[in-house]
């Protein structure tokens, strides 16, 4: 496993308080706040605190505690919203792009959660 991590990626700019952004959770290892291009009413970002460029990098460095932190923030944030199926929320996407193939813009490790509407087909397909 070879990661380089960009400590000027936007996202760590975000975490170092250098740019703002609209907060929806944060915790002892997990920060989550809105997309600024929304693609669905609820669109949220949720990334670690720490240096990590995408999920299986997080995956193998991260530690336990890290990586059950970030874990129950997503449960706690679809709770937040409402979109949780298992409480009567209408349900949501998770994303998480990695790398070229992947098209991922920002190198820190995001999920996105969409919801709010029908989010559609899984992938866009072409020929
Ligand atoms: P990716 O393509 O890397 O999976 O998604 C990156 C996401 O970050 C995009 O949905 C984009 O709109 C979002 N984004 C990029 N710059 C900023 C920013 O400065 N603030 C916030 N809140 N979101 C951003």
């Amino acid at each position: 496993m070879n990661y380089h991590y960009d400590p000027e990626n936007i996202f760590a700019k975000i975490l170092r308080g250098e740019i703002t952004c609209t907060k929806v959770y944060e915790s002892t290892h997990t920060l989550a706040f809105s997309d600024i291009a929304p693609k669905a009413p609820h669109h949220v970002l949720v990334i670690p605190k720490g240096a990590y460029v995408c999920y299986d990098h997080f995956a193998r460095a991260a530690s336990d505690v890290e990586i059950v932190d970030y874990t129950r923030a997503i449960g706690t944030i679809c709770e937040q919203l409402g979109i949780a199926p298992g409480d009567g929320g209408a349900g949501y996407r998770m994303i998480s792009n990695a790398g070229a193939d992947g098209v991922q813009e920002v190198p820190h490790l995001h999920v996105h959660i969409l919801a709010g509407r029908n989010i559609g087909p899984m992938v866009m397909m072409r020929p």
